[in-house]
């Protein structure tokens, strides 16, 4: 069942805007329920009805029935108010459950918003929001949709709880994020990594533009509409096995049927009818022949004087397999956003799907920054100078990620450079990775023009490794600007960079699975930040981590196989106790 929620101030208009939203998704065939959170003040029952008097009278539960509805009233202590998915749990067979109310839930919600009532929407502080519907201005960049725009509302709704066939968004193929996409909320001064994951995913929509793509071409591929079946699987009944096919009823008491003329086989199905009373022959795959619907292993028969003895009976219709037992024809089988396998691949071949609506490719830039770096391979070398790791592993990890890679190069640290290589590139890529100068000291170009030209915000994120990202728009592309250091530089792009551009390129916000496993080390961890560590598996399944933290040691995450994620909290870790492991492959690396 999908949730989705209307928020909003007193008098902004939730209620209006639920009923419009019921009336235009029922309108279209979907099963919509809804729940409503009253407060202290209103009661479900009133003085008076006789469905009061049982309660007064001590009863736990009551049901009001009559011949249009009921419903149940259950007596709870002040204080165990049930929760809204305990609610949710309790409405049965709707495609949608829409929820008034409950606004710090998680579950994704439109605020309702009159800018004439002179407050700052909801959303600003409610990460929960991601869309407004609204009447009058409104700064903030959520997608935008006029109040009473209802059709616009349900297919975004729609399309944002997966139900609608239809492109995943209204914006898709044109750049739509706005300049101060990234803009913190005054004030803000260390943002914690889930507040900064939160604020990442209500702010960023698709930019990646929608194509038709031939199926065998599709790997990789994110799919910007839901696919139906053309055909079933199978098409019709056919036998599982190598063996002998029957009418059931037919079988007499001694299990011994006259061997019918003609064969079934894959590709060349039985001609005519199989005789009442006789078995045909039949192999696997095979078209079940008029007059079959039950076929025995031919190990399970013996062949004598032209009939079939089956060694014991059999059940009705065993050994086949029904036309559309595993896909119908018309049923969705994949959902947009899905990123499609190998095996989707092979799904959406079986049911007959040739093409599929998917999204482009997301090309993202990669440049690096530092007077300090060369490329790899410069022979003429002063002890100075670094090479570059960062752009190959970058470069590489967008590939890993099923987007174009686009190298910027290495721009030294003067502004003019750094600009005049984001110019060259910002039409010609979705997104933008660079590495190196993102904090704020003298030689932190990269923040710096940034700030100047390029609506700079800096999230002081309370995580280590990493300093400050940098979040920015350039000429309307969104540019991470990532901590020089190639360990910070790798976790900001695990943590942050990987689901940010999943949400850019369609396919939704990625978190990656992690396991509770056993620690191989000790450790004590200061309270207020999150922190990673480079680690990985030993043999007997515990999780060991390399032996220094140092963020300038690039071996340590070549050594690793995944990260430690310590929670925000203090915490002291004795060898034994589990801790959190996400293996790098969860990262899709
Ligand atoms: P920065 O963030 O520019 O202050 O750089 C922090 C540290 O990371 C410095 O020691 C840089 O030399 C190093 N660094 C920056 N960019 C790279 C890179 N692309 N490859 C390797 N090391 C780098
Ligand atoms: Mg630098």
């Amino acid at each position: 069942m999908k949730v989705f929620g209307v928020t909003g101030w007193k008098n902004g208009g939730k209620t209006g805007l639920m009923e419009r939203l019921v009336s235009e998704i029922s309108g279209r065939g979907f099963i919509v329920s809804t729940i409503k959170h009253a407060h202290h003040s209103a009661d479900i029952d009133h003085e008076g009805t006789d469905t009061h008097r049982h309660r007064l009278a001590g009863a736990r539960q009551v049901i009001l029935s009559s011949p249009q509805r009921w419903a149940k009233m259950t007596e709870i202590d002040a204080d165990q108010e049930p929760s809204l998915e305990a609610l949710v749990a309790r409405i049965e067979g709707a495609d949608l459950v829409l929820v008034e109310g409950y606004k710090s839930a998680s579950h994704p919600k439109v605020e309702a918003f009159r800018s004439a009532n002179g407050h700052q929407p909801l959303a600003i502080r409610n990460a929960s929001i991601v869309a407004i519907a609204a009447k009058g201005d409104v700064e903030i960049n959520l997608p935008l949709f006029d109040l009473d725009d209802t059709n616009a509302v349900a297919d975004y709704v729609l399309a944002q709880v997966g139900l609608s066939k239809g492109p995943v968004q209204a914006n898709v193929g044109t750049k739509k994020l706005k300049n101060d996409c990234f803009a913190l909320p005054q004030g803000v001064d260390w943002v914690p990594v889930d507040e900064a994951l939160a604020r990442l995913k209500s702010r960023l929509v698709p930019v990646a533009s929608v194509e038709t793509i031939a199926t065998r071409d599709a790997n990789g591929r994110i799919l910007a509409q839901s696919v139906e079946a053309k055909r079933s699987n199978p098409p019709v009944a056919n036998s599982a096995v190598d063996g002998y096919g029957f009418a059931f009823d037919t079988l007499p008491q001694d299990l011994s049927l006259e061997l019918a003329q003609g064969r079934s086989a894959a590709g060349d199905p039985f001609k005519g009818q199989v005789p009442l009373g006789q078995a045909a022959r039949i192999l696997t795959g095979a078209i079940l022949p008029s007059g079959v619907d039950t076929v025995v292993l031919q190990e399970e028969v013996t062949l004598s004087d032209g009939r079939v003895h089956l060694s014991g009976a059999p059940k009705r219709g065993s050994n086949t397999r029904k036309a559309g037992e595993d896909v119908i024809a018309g049923s969705d089988v994949l959902q947009s956003g899905q990123k499609l396998r190998p095996v989707d691949l092979a799904l959406l071949t079986a049911v007959g799907v040739p093409s599929v609506q998917a999204f482009t490719r997301l090309r993202i830039g990669v440049l690096s920054t530092g007077d300090e770096l060369v490329d790899a391979g410069a022979t003429e070398l002063s002890d100075h100078n670094t090479f570059d790791a960062n752009r190959p592993m970058l470069l590489s990890l967008i590939e890993s990620w099923g987007y174009q890679p686009v190298d910027m190069g290495l721009a030294p640290d003067t502004p003019q450079a750094i600009e005049q290589r984001l110019n060259a590139f910002s039409d010609k890529v979705d997104a933008i990775l660079t590495s190196g100068g993102a904090s704020a000291g003298d030689e932190d170009h990269i923040s710096q023009i940034l700030r100047t030209k390029g609506d700079l915000t800096s999230w002081r994120i309370a995580v280590k490794p990493g300093r400050p990202l940098a979040l920015a728009m350039w000429n309307g592309t969104p540019v991470f600007g990532l901590p020089g250091n190639p360990v910070a530089a790798l976790v900001c792009a695990l943590i942050f960079g990987r689901p940010a551009l999943s949400l850019l390129a369609g396919s939704g916000w990625k978190e990656p699975q992690g396991f509770m496993v056993p620690a191989a080390f000790t450790k004590s961890k200061k309270h207020g930040r999150r922190e990673y560590l480079r680690a990985r598996m030993n043999q007997s399944g515990h999780v060991e981590v390399f032996q220094s933290e140092g963020s300038g040691r690039i071996s340590g995450l070549s050594w690793a196989d995944g990260l430690v994620e310590l929670p925000d909290e203090g915490a002291e870790i004795r060898a034994g106790d589990l801790v959190r492991y996400l293996p790098y492959s969860s990262f899709g690396l």
